[in-house]
């Protein structure tokens, strides 16, 4: 026997999360698969979502994976291109590539190339992370849409504000000012946008953390929105006593028993990626049943509270987040979002699809 944790990948909720974004917007679908796709792996997630119309990532040799294996789909490269000696691999493989900076034009105009790529033009509209300043945008998509190397363009943004008030009206309404009347299929919605702004849906929406069955709102859960989870952590309880009222549990003996408690001891810690930041109280299902953890998370275990679960012992299954334990809720209790830790998934930790 193996240590017992094991990361279950549904890819049924996987699709149904896409028909999901289906019934909500009729825009075509830029599957958002960054990150080794949220943690969940590249390869299986794209196969989940293969009716998805577009694949978007970061990385150049992902991109290459998913071609290599198949893949028609347009392919997107979010950060784009980091020298001009990628352009022939893009061209190559027919990748789209974001645009985002001066620099990256200046290569393309040294590229030799006719009508090559496939480009998205990307509008700084308020986020201030990537993209052309909205003075600088008018030229650079004329740039574009005139250069040899440019097969076709496609215009972007990006919402800071998507998931929480005031929301995303100031940068929708600059962008639209700024590509009305051009002609050319346009993209800016999250998850979160899909969700709550359909004005902002336009031709493209970008789907990441709710394909992922996670809800991109602090006011509403992954199940109120008909998403459902595709990671589940589990693991065992590997150990179970009875500790004193006044015992301390873990390191730093941050939290103190005020009574008599039957305790268990799981085999998850921080190197499994489960967040150390969550506090004594974070719910966990044990058999279950919620309960809540104890003490502070060490690198390999962390310890449950088994008061009202007189049945729990040795081998008992323990769900650290997923199916019937919503991750957005050990997300707020370590003070993060389930991104973090769909991302920080360790690799020892074995997964099953
Ligand atoms: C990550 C990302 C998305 C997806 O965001 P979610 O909040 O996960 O839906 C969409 N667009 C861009 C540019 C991104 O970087």
């Amino acid at each position: 026997m193996s240590r017992p944790i094991q990361a279950h990948i549904d890819l049924s909720a996987l699709r149904n999360n896409l028909r999901v974004v289906r019934r909500a917007s009729a825009a075509r679908v830029m599957a958002v698969v960054k990150a080794n796709a949220y943690g969940h792996g590249l390869l299986q997630a794209a196969g989940a979502l293969r009716d998805a119309d577009g694949f978007a990532l970061l990385d150049v040799r992902d991109a290459v994976a998913l071609r290599d294996a198949g893949f028609r789909q347009p392919i997107l490269l979010l950060e784009g291109f980091f020298s001009r000696d990628e352009l022939p691999l893009l061209a190559e493989y027919e990748l789209t590539t974001v645009i985002h900076s001066r620099q990256q034009i200046e290569w393309l105009d040294a590229y030799p190339r006719k009508n090559g790529l496939a480009v998205w033009l990307k509008l700084n509209s308020g986020m201030n992370r990537l993209g052309f300043a909205p003075q600088e945008f008018p030229a650079a998509m004329e740039r574009l849409k005139s250069h040899r190397a440019v097969r076709e363009v496609t215009l972007m943004t990006h919402f800071a504000l998507a998931d929480e008030a005031p929301g995303v009206a100031a940068q929708l309404t600059l962008f639209e000012q700024l590509t009305a009347n051009r002609h050319l299929p346009r993209s800016l919605a999250n998850s979160a946008a899909i969700l709550r702004h359909p004005a902002s849906h336009s031709d493209w929406v970008r789907p990441g953390i709710m394909l992922y069955g996670s809800s991109p709102f602090a006011d509403a859960s992954a199940e109120s929105l008909g998403l459902q989870p595709v990671m589940t952590l589990s693991s065992e309880l590997i150990s179970v006593r009875d500790i004193k009222g006044g015992d301390a549990v873990g390191y730093g003996a941050t939290y103190r028993a005020e009574r008599a408690l039957r305790i268990g001891t799981v085999a998850c810690g921080y190197a499994d990626g489960y967040p150390r930041h969550a506090e004594s109280g974070t719910p966990i299902l044990v058999d279950g049943k919620r309960t809540r953890t104890l003490g502070r998370v060490s690198m390999d275990m962390l310890s449950v509270d088994l008061s009202g679960l007189p049945d729990a012992r040795v081998g008992s299954r323990v769900v650290l987040w997923g199916e019937g334990m919503p991750i957005d809720e050990v997300a707020r209790a370590a003070g993060t979002i389930s991104y973090e830790l769909l991302c920080a998934l360790a690799p020892r930790v074995p997964v099953r699809r």
